[in-house]
Formats: structure tokens, sequence, C-alpha cells
């Protein structure tokens, strides 16, 4: 049996692109932003619901366009404040999408504040020994039309929990690029969407508000510096030193910390915003206060903000997680003179919290300044 090429998604349409396409097929260059709004203000769900086309247009559309590229199969709820977004893509690919509530005082869950995680590959080839989604390598990059979507889902599922006090929000307040994937090994695909969220035709959705974490791909670092969006930079450090990084990040011996810590370092002076390191605990591997002295002098050069995060158990690999005391004593030391840190716990392990490697946490402030 033969299956039809899938449709390139409407949602990795730029307002230029779509302009660009509509133009070729004699449309007015206004039904573009028409179209965008349909998909982005108004959350259209068919081309039927976009009641301003004329049909033949609309005809055009259904024969050109997937409206959405990414259908929700499954809406895991976990007791605490999590949400799971289990998405299968038009070649049956399973991705998934976090909705991460945080608690706020005076308000239900609903009106919390809330973060989305997103996926940007399907596996991961960076191969990280403590991490579930490399378990199996790369299978593909994600569309910038599937990255868009999952942020899409994530508004009609809120839009139905709890209606928009305003049409062009979106339905969150943070993104965080720590999905599936290594986010800068599919650069391309990853600015396209971001930009189509950032847009004010698209989500209208603050690029300081989205945190990209990246196992360190010094050159992609580089150019994301020079970007004109200024996102958040996150770097999955998890060793302070190469001999401890080299042995859980394959990506060490390519960009070691000689390269890493200079290019986190021109990102910080180019967009003047806190990087955040990411420290994983893992028992017997980093979890040394020699580690942390060490951390804690990489943060404080850098500026950086360390978020320490407990190892999350992946079925079939080894690691564990510190006891709480040494979790906190290590807190304790990089947060000595002033560098800045949190020790995170986690939520969500109800829902099997190892999705892939998302990490489904609350912050428990330890020490700042
Ligand atoms: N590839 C990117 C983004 C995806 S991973 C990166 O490496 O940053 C998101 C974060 O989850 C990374 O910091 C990763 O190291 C971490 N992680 C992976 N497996 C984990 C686990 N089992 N427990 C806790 N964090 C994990």
């Amino acid at each position: 049996m033969r299956f039809a090429p899938a449709k390139p998604a409407l949602t990795g349409e730029t307002l230029e692109s779509l302009t660009a396409l509509l133009k070729a097929q004699g449309e007015p260059a206004f039904r573009a932003k028409q179209i965008l709004d349909w998909v982005y203000k108004k959350r259209a769900r068919s081309w039927a619901d976009m009641t301003n086309l004329p049909r033949p247009l609309r005809a055009w559309l259904d024969a050109t366009f997937a409206l959405m590229p990414a259908d929700l199969v499954l809406n895991q709820q976990s007791a605490d404040v999590t949400d799971k977004l289990l998405l299968k893509l038009e070649d049956h690919s399973l991705i998934e999408t976090v909705i991460i509530r945080v608690p706020q005082e005076g308000v239900g869950l609903d009106h919390s504040r809330k973060t989305i995680c997103i996926s940007t590959q399907v596996g991961c080839a960076m191969a990280c020994v403590f991490c579930a989604s490399g378990l199996e390598g790369l299978k593909r990059n994600l569309t910038a039309g599937e990255i868009v979507a999952q942020l899409l889902q994530v508004c009609y599922r809120e839009d139905a929990r709890t209606p928009r006090a305003h049409a062009e929000l979106a339905s969150f307040d943070n993104i965080v690029v720590m999905g599936m994937g290594e986010p800068l090994a599919n650069y391309e695909a990853l600015l396209r969407a971001l930009t189509i969220v950032n847009a004010d035709w698209g989500l209208g959705f603050g690029a300081r508000r989205i945190t990209i974490s990246t196992s360190g791909l010094v050159p992609k670092i580089l150019q994301l510096a020079d970007e004109a969006l200024g996102f958040r930079l996150a770097i999955s450090l998890h060793g302070a030193t190469d001999e401890v990084r080299e042995r859980i990040m394959p990506v060490n011996k390519a960009y070691p910390l000689a390269k890493l810590l200079p290019a986190v370092k021109a990102f910080n002076e180019r967009h003047g915003r806190m990087v955040t390191l990411e420290f994983i605990l893992i028992e017997g591997v980093n979890d040394s206060l020699e580690q942390a002295e060490i951390l804690r002098d990489i943060a404080r050069d850098l500026h950086a903000h360390v978020n320490l995060i407990p190892y999350n158990t992946v079925e079939g690999l080894p690691w564990r997680r510190p006891a709480l005391a040494r979790q906190e004593e290590f807190a304790h030391v990089v947060g000595m003179s002033g560098a800045s840190v949190t020790l995170r716990r986690e939520k969500g392990h109800d829902i099997d919290a190892a999705c892939g490697q998302l990490r489904l946490k609350t912050e428990k402030g330890i020490a700042a300044g």
C-alpha cells in the first residue's frame, strides 16, 4: 500500500511564507493574516471554522496544508501539578509535551502559572548516559510546524479548562525547550518555530519567557547569541570538571568546559540575561562536595543561576539520586559566597515522570545571594 505524502503543516508557515504562497494563488495579501488569526487567536480547529474565507480558498488550504500535524492521543493528568500530552505525528511518531502548573497562593490550579515543556526531536543523538531520550538514538528532527503544534495543543487544552480573558493571549506563561531531543541540533526548525510563537501574528509570546536548554553545542550557542530574539539559555552542565562531565556526556569530548564556558559567557555578555546551569545530582557520579565547590566558582564567574535537580530514576539504568541530606549539603556549598542556587523537588511521579527525560518539578529555594 502506498501512503500519500504528508502535507506540510500550516503551523510551520510564517506570515511572509504564507503571503507568498497565497499570492501565487492570486489571493490578496490580507488573506494570510486572516488565516493566521484563525489559527493562533481564534484557535480554529477546522477549515470550515474559518467562516470569512471564500469556499474555494478553504478548499485550497485543505488540499495544501495539514491544519494540525499532531493529534492528541492521550492526556494524562497527575494528581499534583503536571499534565502530560501525548501527541501522535503524521508518521506515527509519538512525542510528549508537558504542562507544569506552579501553584500560587490564593488561586486555583487552573489559574496558576503554567510552564510548557516542548520537544524538538524524536529521540536524541547526544547519548548522555543517564537520559531516557537518547537510549534509542535519534529518529528524526521535528519540523517547525510540529514544534508550534505542541503549543497550540496546549492552548486548546487550557482554553477548554479556563476561557481566555483576552483573545490575544497564549494560554501559558513560560516555555522551556527541555523535552525530548537536543534543540540546538535542530536549530533551523527551532528558530523558525520560536519566531512563529513570538510573532504578533502568531502566539505573540515574548522571547524572554522562552528558555532553550542545551547539552552544550558550542557553535550553536554562539549562533544563538547573535539572534535578534533574546531567548533565555540553560546549559545542561551535570559535571563541574571535564573528567566527570565526559563520563556522562559524550558531547563534552567535542566541546569540553574550556570551550563551553567561554561560549556561555559570550552569550551572557551579548544578552545581559542570567544563564541557568542545570546540574542533575547522581549518587557517586557528580555529587561530591568538591564538585559543588568547583560548580560554585563556575557559577560565580558566569553570574549564572544553578538549578540542582535530583536524578529521576530511569528504568533499566543504574543511576540513583543522592540522599536528601547530601542534596542539601551540595546545594549549601554551591550557595556559599553568593552563588544563586535552587534545589528542585520532582512532581508528577504518578504520571510516569520519566516521559523521555522531562523533569517535572516545583522549585524549592535553598539559598540566593
Ligand atoms: N538536550 C537538551 C534538552 C533536553 S534534556 C539538554 O540536554 O539540555 C532536559 C534536561 O533534562 C537536561 O538538563 C537533561 O540533562 C535532564 N535530564 C535527562 N535525564 C534526566 C533524568 N533522568 N533526571 C533528571 N533530569 C534529566
